[in-house]
């Protein structure tokens, strides 16, 4: 969805002169009605590195127009399909979540007429401006070509809050990796799936997501194996042992799809989680489609 010049009108005026925040009655405007609406997630990337072709950092797409984080997988979108990403969700800033949008709101600039709204919290968007988008690594694209009409704009978020995104229901929620690092809970009108990050141990976000009827998958960071429990719980990731304690009483029905595996060392991730566990992991493929 393009918005028109009055929708991008109507936003200007109500947004916060310091981060652009939307009232989101004025989106729902836009979109018309979403009864009925269903939802496909696309996975674009999901290794915890580089190293060939299925080897791309993390993306995950929703319909035509949204992302969740934009890390190298946003590469397999081809140019045409880059133009119809109206928003992007970031989980944390490190750069295989975000090296993506860079390159995006640039190749954007002379493909289309509309923003790109990026979501995150405060924390995020305040490191983002300040080291990324800061003319030293990159341009600051909320500025150019101009601030009435920029190429992309910021969005604080805040944990709990849900937006709706043409009947898309996106809420952030807390989880232990950077400061402001969230999860997203996704669904339309059927059920959904929770995207964590990268994450260390949360107990908080499985007991508020164990209550919720709809969630049928979890996409989950799994990064090293148990060798590595030590230098998991610092860069607070996920090892198999770590993992399996947090989620021991997540219901059956839910689906744990594991990503962000550290490249070369996937197959012995995946046989230690195996090991022990009261529940499958499998793990998630780049270009694999879900239907909600
Ligand atoms: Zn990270
Ligand atoms: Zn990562």
């Amino acid at each position: 969805m393009i918005w028109s010049n009055s929708v991008y009108n109507a936003l200007k005026k109500q947004r916060d002169p310091a981060y652009g925040s939307i009232i989101f009655d004025t989106l729902a405007a836009a979109c018309g009605t979403n009864t009925g609406r269903r939802m496909k997630l696309q996975v674009l990337g999901c290794a915890g590195g580089i190293g060939g072709h299925e080897r791309l950092t993390t993306c995950l797409q929703v319909d035509e127009d949204i992302l969740f984080d934009a890390g190298t997988g946003l590469s397999s979108l081809d140019i045409e399909q880059l133009a119809r990403i109206d928003h992007v969700f970031i989980t944390h800033p490190h750069l295989d979540h975000v090296a993506g949008l860079a390159f995006l709101v640039d190749a954007m600039m002379v493909k289309r007429t509309g923003t790109i709204n990026v979501y995150a919290t405060q924390q995020i968007v305040d490191a983002l401006k300040k080291y990324l988008f800061n003319w030293v690594l990159w341009p600051d694209f909320t500025t150019i070509p101009d601030v009435d009409t920029p190429a992309m704009r910021w969005h604080v978020i805040a944990h709990g809050a849900t937006l709706d995104i043409c009947g898309r229901m996106v809420t952030p929620y807390p989880v232990n990796h950077t400061d402001g690092s969230s999860a997203y809970w996704v669904h339309a009108n059927g059920d959904g799936f929770l995207f964590t990050g990268d994450m260390g141990s949360t107990p908080d976000l499985w007991a508020r997501m164990a209550q919720e009827k709809r969630l049928t998958k979890v996409i989950v960071d799994c990064s090293f194996t148990n060798a590595d429990l030590d230098l998991a719980n610092k860069s607070f990731h996920f090892c198999p042992q770590t993992l399996q304690n947090d989620v021991r009483n997540m219901p059956a029905s839910v689906e744990f799809l594991i990503y962000h595996l550290k490249p070369g060392q996937e197959d012995l991730i995946m046989q230690e989680l195996a090991v022990g566990a009261n529940r499958p992991f499998r793990a998630v493929r780049c270009g694999e489609s879900f239907q909600f």
